[in-house]
């Protein structure tokens, strides 16, 4: 390719909207392009590296057992009224009507129309294990799209699920596509770490595994043992109960709880700083609302209550929210500053974390504005009917398995595996006939590799201040050639002459032979990461030399003309 003809349209300036190193990146360098909110058309150079990636995944899910089909995008509703998802997705599906006002999704992923399919085609113990597996679009319309590829609300994704005819077999399927993934991240240069996580929507009973790819910029959090091989996303990993949680009531030297004023305090900081006792020795009320039912969370005053364990614990619930201000005027006469567990209105459900639920003496909200408790004995001063763990867990805390410190990261979620059990198959009543002759439902498993968002976390991974980095896997093309001078005809043919044969030679190069001046070419070259740089100059020339860049590690090399293209056919061996 010329790069006088690649529509590659590079920009001086990231959008302000972009935050993040992969956001800014991929749009500067000109892979992508935003169509609407978290809706991105891929360039040139952005499809080649999402074909490439999506061949090393359809390489290993085939070395795998796995089938490749196409399932339809729009999908009826009637498949998701079956298993109570088309209400539990809520607003995050995007929905529609055909002309006859029947109801349809585009799909935000596939289990219903799959299990469909097997259903209808499936009969026997002898057709099992079937692994089918599609690379297409997918559909979710979040919230707050942001961060370009990484939370977007059509985003590319493989899918892949399984069929077994027992819980023995669906663990293989599960174990050999947690191999087959570790391959693949290996292959695309991107390095991850598989976590224990939650199920979420997709459900089931067998367990759930995350791929991070590790990154600051990563929205999960996760927390990994350095001793043994635990490793989980926050909001999964279990918390420890600490060793005096023997619960309250039993009778510590507390005095009486007493008021105390805190005009203005509302966050633990202020009543922190206002009291002078650290935030330990505070507990937090959250008040949610779920499905219109109040919950009353405490935490301690130093942790952070954890969504996903009280949707789990307390629930499940269609929309699990904050409550709002309005909604706190009408339980209590105070704002969420000043909220707590003494003698909260029964309309709340009142949960306790198992780490707030100890004998000791904490301060907390009076439910009355500018007003906290102080020595509020759990137990003693509010009930504790109901306490679990809740909290998110954080770095520094126990291992649940073995109770060394933790370790904590940020990640981006790569992929997910989950172990669905019948969940699916019972709720379509997808069916077989077993070796004993009796009909019995699919054992299921299904695997998520999200491509598009891969490729933005490859450039977080490893991009630097001038631009993104590729791992030669999953570049758009291995090597740009730069005339110094394009004007001169000697310059200009020795270039022409490495280009072709390094494409002869099967390598994908650029020769950028457009009339700019060298500085911009060398830019737009590390802005775009291509790992490979050729250089041709006259004085090069002179030398019978090329001089070869890797983006990489910077190192530059001359080496003779006659031996680039071994060189670099070399280079892209190696890796
Ligand atoms: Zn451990």
């Amino acid at each position: 390719m010329k790069m006088s003809r690649l529509f590659a349209p590079t920009l001086r300036e990231a959008p302000a909207e972009a935050e993040i190193a992969s956001h800014k990146l991929l749009l500067r360098a000109g892979f992508i392009r935003k169509s609407t909110a978290g809706i991105y058309t891929y360039l040139p150079l952005g499809w080649r590296v999402i074909r490439k990636i999506e061949q090393i995944v359809r390489e290993e899910m085939n070395a795998a057992g796995g089938q490749e089909i196409m399932l339809p995008v729009v999908q009826p509703a009637e498949l998701w009224q079956a298993t109570g998802r088309w209400e539990l997705y809520g607003p995050e599906m995007f929905r529609l009507r055909d002309r006859h006002s029947r109801e349809f999704c585009l799909g935000p992923t596939h289990e219903e129309i799959i299990t469909e399919l097997v259903k209808s085609d499936v009969h026997s113990y002898k057709q099992l294990p079937l692994l089918l597996y599609q690379i297409q679009n997918k559909y979710r319309d979040e919230r707050r799209p942001r961060f370009g590829l990484m939370r977007g609300r059509e985003f590319i994704m493989m899918d892949l699920y399984s069929f077994d005819r027992s819980p023995e077999g669906a663990r293989e399927s599960y174990a050999r596509m947690q191999t087959a993934y570790e391959a693949i991240f290996r292959r695309c240069g991107l390095s991850c770490r598989a976590v224990e996580a939650d199920a979420g929507a997709i459900g089931g009973s067998g367990g759930t595994h995350e791929f991070m790819a590790l990154a600051e910029a990563g929205e999960a959090e996760v927390v990994f043992c350095p001793d043994c091989a635990y490793a989980a996303n926050t909001e999964k990993a279990e918390c420890v109960p600490p060793p005096a949680a023997a619960p309250s009531p039993s009778p510590i030297a507390a005095p009486p709880r007493a008021e105390v004023a805190t005009p203005g305090a509302r966050t633990i900081e202020e009543v922190s700083a206002l009291l002078g006792l650290p935030p330990e020795r505070f507990l937090k009320t959250l008040v949610y609302k779920g499905d219109g039912q109040y919950l009353a969370v405490v935490v301690r005053g130093d942790r952070t209550a954890n969504e996903v364990k009280i949707n789990n614990c307390l629930g499940p619930f269609r929309d699990l929210r904050l409550a709002d201000e309005d909604d706190l005027a009408a339980l209590v006469a105070c704002g969420s500053g000043f909220v707590g567990p003494v003698d909260l209105p029964a309309a709340a459900r009142l949960a306790v974390d198992s780490e707030a639920a100890v004998s000791a003496a904490f301060v907390c909200g009076a439910n009355r504005p500018d007003v906290h408790w102080r020595d509020v004995v759990p137990g003693r001063d509010f009930p504790l009917s109901l306490t679990a763990d809740l909290r998110l867990a954080r770095a520094g805390e126990p291992c649940p398995r073995c109770g060394a410190a933790l370790s904590g990261a940020r990640g981006i979620e790569v992929g997910q595996v989950f172990n669905l059990g019948q969940k699916y198959s019972d709720a379509l009543s997808a069916r077989f006939l077993n070796e004993a002759g009796k009909s019995q439902s699919f054992y299921m498993g299904c695997y998520g590799i999200g491509v598009s968002r891969a490729m933005a976390a490859a450039v977080e991974q490893r991009g630097d201040e001038s631009g993104i980095i590729w791992p030669l896997a999953i570049a758009p093309y291995h090597c740009v050639v730069v005339p110094v001078n394009e004007k001169d005809p000697a310059v200009m043919a020795a270039a022409m002459a490495l280009y072709d044969e390094l494409r002869a030679a099967g390598v994908e190069t650029v020769l950028d032979d457009r009339p700019e001046r060298l500085g911009v070419k060398f830019k737009d070259a590390d802005l775009i990461g291509f790992p490979l740089r050729l250089v041709v100059s006259a004085a090069n020339l002179a030398q019978g030399q090329a001089e070869l860049k890797r983006r990489q590690t910077g190192d530059l090399e001359f080496i003779p003309l006659t031996e680039a293209v071994a060189r670099v056919r070399l280079i892209l061996e190696e890796n």
